[in-house]
C-alpha cells in the first residue's frame, strides 16, 4: 500500500530524516492560526496519490497572504481526477541542490537495489528516458543492516556526508518498515542542511498487519463488499467480469481475455466449494461495477457442485450477459438449470471467452 507524503514523512522523521515543518489541514480550518510556526514563505501539497503532482499543480508556492486562497484552490481542483481532501502546509526550503534516491528490492538479484540521481525533481522520469547514465545503482547483500560505505561513495560520488547519511536512514526505514519502496526525490541540500523534500513510501500488504496499518482504509465499496465474503477480488477497468475458482483458473481466464485483446473489468475467484449463495454474490458484486456488459464464469465443480453454481447465478439475474464455462460435479444437472433459464454454458474456456468478447463488442 502506497503512503501519503505526510504519513510517509512521519516514518522518515522516526527514523532522524530531516523533513521540513508542515501542517496538515482539511478544508475549513484556521490556516492561519499557525502560519508563523511556518515561516513567511510555505509550499502547499495536496496530498493525493497522483504520479506527477507537481506538474499536474498539486504542489503550490505560497506565503502568509494567499495561503488560505491556495489552500483552498486546491481543495477545489482534482488533481488529474483525484479529489484532494487534505494539504500539507510546508515551510518552504531554500533548495540549493535536488537529488534523487529510491531504494527497492531487485527481484532478479534477490537484493536491495539503490538508484541514485544528483539531478532529482520533477524531471527525472524524463531524465532516466534521456540520459539512463545519470541514474547510477548499486545492490548489495540484504543481511547487511547498513549500505556498505564503499558502496555508498561509488553510488553518490562528491556529495555531502549529509546526503550519504540520509541514504542510510532512508535504508533503515525501508527494511523497518517493510516497504516494497522508499523514495526521496528531491533529497534536496539547503543553507540549513539536507532535508527530504517529499516522500514516497509503499509498505508490502503482507505486512500491514504488524505494521499497524489498517488494511482496507482505501478500498471501494465493492472492495468491501468482496472482503466481507472473503472473495479475492480485483478492479481493472474494462468490460468483461471474471469469476473463478482457485487463482490459477481465474488468473487462466483473464489471459486468454488479453490474448484475444479483450479487457478485463475485474475478477472474482469465489474459492473452494462455493454454494448457491456464495455464487449469488459473486455474481451481482461483479456485475454491480459500473461499465461490466458481460461476465464469464469459469468454474471446475470439484467440492463445487455446478448445480449450485447455476442456481446461484440464475438466483442473482443480472443486466449484463452471464456466460458459463464449468466441469465436473453434477456439470448435466447444472447445464440443464442453466438452458431452462436461458444461459449458455460453453464446453470449453477458449469458446466461453470468445463469446464473451463477441458479446462485449
Ligand atoms: P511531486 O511532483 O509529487 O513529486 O512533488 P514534490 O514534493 O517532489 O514537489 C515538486 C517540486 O516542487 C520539487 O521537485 C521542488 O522543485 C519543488 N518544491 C517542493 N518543495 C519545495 C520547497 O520547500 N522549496 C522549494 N524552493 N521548492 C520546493
Ligand atoms: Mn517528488
Amino acid at each position: 500500500m502506497k503512503l501519503l507524503e505526510f504519513e510517509a514523512k512521519e516514518l522518515f522523521r522516526e527514523e532522524g530524516i530531516r523533513v521540513p515543518r508542515g501542517l496538515l489541514v482539511s478544508e475549513h480550518e484556521e490556516i492561519l492560526l499557525h502560519m508563523n510556526e511556518l515561516g513567511k514563505k510555505v509550499v502547499v501539497k495536496a496530498q493525493v496519490d497522483v504520479g506527477g503532482r507537481g506538474k499536474a499543480g498539486g504542489v503550490l508556492m505560497a506565503d502568509a497572504s494567499n495561503v488560505v486562497e491556495t489552500a483552498r484552490h486546491l481543495f477545489h481542483t482534482p488533481i488529474k481526477g483525484v479529489p484532494v481532501p487534505r494539504v500539507l502546509i510546508e515551510e518552504r526550503l531554500a533548495i540549493e541542490h535536488e537529488y534523487y534516491v529510491s531504494i527497492a528490492i531487485d527481484r532478479s538479484a534477490k537484493q536491495p537495489v539503490i538508484l541514485f540521481a544528483d539531478v532529482g525533481g520533477v524531471e527525472i522520469e524524463g531524465t532516466a528516458k534521456k540520459n539512463p547514465d545519470a541514474i547510477r545503482k548499486i545492490t548489495f547483500s540484504p543481511l547487511l543492516s547498513d549500505v556498505p560505505n564503499f558502496l555508498l561513495r561509488e553510488l553518490t560520488g562528491n556529495v555531502p556526508d549529509g546526503v550519504r547519511e540520509m541514504i542510510n536512514r532512508l535504508y533503515r526505514v525501508f527494511c523497518k518498515k517493510d516497504a516494497l519502496l522508499a523514495e526521496i526525490n528531491p533529497l534536496v541540500t539547503t543553507p540549513e542542511g539536507v532535508y527530504a523534500a517529499d516522500a514516497k513510501l509503499i509498505i508490502d500488504d503482507n505486512a500491514l498487519a504488524r505494521q499497524g496499518i489498517a488494511v482496507n482504509r482505501d478500498l471501494s465499496e465493492r472492495e468491501r463488499e468482496a472482503e466481507k465474503h472473503g472473495f479475492s477480488y480485483v478492479e481493472l477497468g474494462g468490460t468483461i467480469g471474471v469469476i473463478g475458482n482457485g487463482a490459477g483458473l481465474t488468473m487462466s481466464t483473464l489471459d486468454l481475455i488479453e490474448y484475444y485483446h479483450g479487457r478485463a473489468a475485474n475478477f472474482l475467484d469465489v474459492g473452494g466449494g462455493a454454494d448457491q449463495e456464495r455464487v449469488m454474490h459473486a455474481v451481482r458484486l461483479v456485475a454491480s461495477m459500473p461499465g461490466v456488459t458481460v461476465i464469464v464464469v469459469n468454474l471446475l465443480g470439484g467440492i463445487t457442485r455446478c448445480d449450485e453454481v447455476a442456481k446461484g447465478i440464475i438466483a442473482a439475474d443480472v443486466t449484463p450477459t452471464v456466460i458459463v464455462r464449468m466441469a465436473g460435479t453434477n456439470e448435466e444437472e447444472g447445464r440443464r438449470l442453466l438452458a431452462e433459464h436461458g444461459y449458455r454454458m460453453l464446453e470449453s474456456m477458449d469458446a466461453a471467452v470468445k463469446t464473451a468478447l463477441e458479446v462485449a463488442a
